[in-house]
């Protein structure tokens, strides 16, 4: 029997893992990736990428690769069988509230080879046909038996990750339960060639149902997504004909070819717990939910980022472990708001009550329309789809409140500032260190810097613009950043003790090896 060491295994590499291992490999960590699956995925699956998700990935270096193959949704109109009852140029709808104020579009399928692109020039590689079949945890580690090509293999690390999808074995290894629901009605999704294939993202709402027709890839097909319609609605066992007449009376468009047909059962469940010991879940293994919205891959993706900068930093020696002990009531807060709303959502849309049909046809349209017409509603829907309002206010690591950001908020963005060093820019650019630093917008005072030099963290000034207080930052105060971008304590004044003293209970270093985007 083979055995192996690492610092940290990864089952599973769908978005999730991918993501989890590029952080962790950039942070200079050892890890292995294994997946049981003998290529990876070939179909689009999850489309929308968030806008949070697309800093993240700046942060690391691949926001550009991952933007040259995707699309950008500049319109959206929800359509009713009678015609067009709202259009919303989407543009850059979020402008002003993240360098990726629009809405973005890219097939699952290219996304993941992307991320396996960058895994393999960062040096690591999927173990692919590698099946976790067991575990075991102790004190020191965890001991993992993977099945490949019909052997086995027992992977000694530090830390083990479930980022197994749905199914997750590691989940049930843990013996969790995956508390929630499975919805009565059946879901389709069907790329497609259109004769007539309109532009944007496009919400059809019937008396019967609803469906989204969005832009799939550059070549023009069109992904549609809907409840089976009729008779059919909770059967899984049907293939595109069937449907087709309904599908097309719902969304407009004529179907010329089929390139790829699924249906499936959607489920909206949260497990019990996300870390139990050195074992973590993440993304689809902790929560699933409706795809309204375009929420599940970016959620996966928001889980790793979470968790690839603490494991990063109690295996560097650079962080106390407790500081692992925010994951889970950081990421299961929000994987359980975000399967509430999704719920109460999908219920409304999917719903076949004649009266919930004749509102949904009659007058949601027009809210929506009242919604998006004007600029703060642009706005708001902006703020709640793309993730950048994700706080963790309540969390350990969070510390105080400066102007109207407080600890544990995303850091907000701010564009056309000027740096001390005489860099002009934004303020997310020195995220890319992936590392802890200090922003003060205004003027660092002498005795602030010499009071922190010893603890290495690098302090960012920016000359202070009106534009830094229209998103809540305050003149001269003090915001202690986490790897991640979000603020961990802020501080009215430039008090050093107060940071000091925060970095300490942390134990936080920083590391000095050179890092960030290769
Ligand atoms: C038809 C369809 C349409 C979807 N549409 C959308 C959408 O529009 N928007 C959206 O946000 N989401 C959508 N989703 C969901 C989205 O695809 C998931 O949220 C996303 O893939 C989750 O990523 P993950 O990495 O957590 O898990 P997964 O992508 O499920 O990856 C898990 C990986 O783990 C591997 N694995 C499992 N068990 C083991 C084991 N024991 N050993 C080794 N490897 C193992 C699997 O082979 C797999 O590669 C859709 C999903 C489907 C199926």
């Amino acid at each position: 029997m083979k055995t192996s060491e690492t610092e940290v295994l990864i089952v599973g590499a769908g978005p999730t893992g991918l993501v989890l291992a590029l952080w962790l490999k950039r942070l200079g960590v050892d890890l292995k990736i294994i997946d049981k699956a003998a290529a990876p995925g070939e179909t689009s699956r999850a489309i929308a990428v968030q806008a949070r998700t697309l800093e993240f990935y700046r942060q690391f270096g691949i926001a550009d690769d991952v933007l040259a193959a995707g699309i950008r949704v500049e319109r959206l109109a929800v359509r009713t069988p009678s015609g067009t009852a709202a259009t919303l140029k989407l543009g850059d709808f979020g402008a002003g509230l993240s360098p990726y104020p629009f809405a973005f579009a890219l097939p699952q399928d290219i996304h993941e080879r992307i991320l396996i692109d960058h895994l393999e020039k960062a040096g690591a590689a999927v173990e692919r046909r590698a099946e976790l079949v067991g575990f075991e945890q102790d004190a020191a580690g965890v001991s993992a038996t993977v099945m490949k090509d019909g052997e086995t293999e027992v992977i000694r690390a530090a830390f083990l990750c479930g980022a197994d999808g749905a199914s997750s074995t590691v989940r049930h290894g843990l013996k969790l339960g995956f508390p929630g629901g499975t919805y009565e009605q059946c879901f389709y999704v069907a790329d497609v060639e259109a004769r007539n294939a309109p532009n944007g993202l496009n919400v059809c709402l019937d008396t019967h149902g609803f469906a989204i027709v969005l832009p799939v890839r550059q070549s023009g097909s069109v992904r549609l997504i809907g409840v089976v319609p009729g008779d059919h609605a909770a059967s899984e066992a049907i293939g595109f004909e069937t449907i087709r007449a309904e599908v097309e009376r719902i969304t407009g468009v004529t179907v010329k070819a089929v390139n790829w047909f699924s249906t499936y059962r959607l489920h909206h469940r949260v497990a019990e717990h996300f870390r139990v010991g050195r074992v973590f879940l993440a993304g689809d293994a902790g929560h699933i939910h409706s795809p309204a919205g375009g929420q599940g891959m970016n959620t996966g993706i928001g889980d790793a980022v979470n968790l690839g900068w603490k494991l990063a930093a109690v295996l560097g020696g650079r962080g106390d472990p407790r500081v692992l002990n925010s994951y889970e009531p950081e990421r299961i807060v929000f994987a359980r708001r975000l399967i509430k709303t999704t719920d109460q959502v999908f219920r409304v849309i999917t719903s076949r009550s004649a009266l919930v049909g004749l509102w949904r046809r009659y007058l949601l349209p027009k809210m929506i329309a009242l919604l998006v017409a004007n600029r703060a509603g642009a706005r708001l829907a902006f703020r709640t789809v793309s993730q950048i309002g994700i706080a963790y206010g309540n969390s350990i690591l969070s510390r105080g409140a400066a102007g109207r950001v407080r600890g544990g908020d995303r850091l907000p963005y701010v564009e056309g500032l000027v740096h001390v060093d005489g860099s002009a820019g934004d303020n997310f650019a020195p995220l890319c260190s992936l590392d802890w630093q200090i922003h003060v917008y205004g003027a660092a005072s002498p005795t602030f810097r010499a009071a922190l030099a010893a603890t290495g963290i690098p302090i960012h000034a920016f000359a202070w613009t009106p534009a830094a207080g229209e998103v809540g930052l305050t003149r001269d105060a003090a915001y202690l950043l986490r790897p991640d971008g979000h603020v961990a304590v802020a501080i009215e004044a430039q008090d050093p003790a107060a940071l000091l003293s925060y970095i300490e209970e942390f134990a936080i270093k920083i590391d000095t090896a050179a890092r960030g985007p290769q």
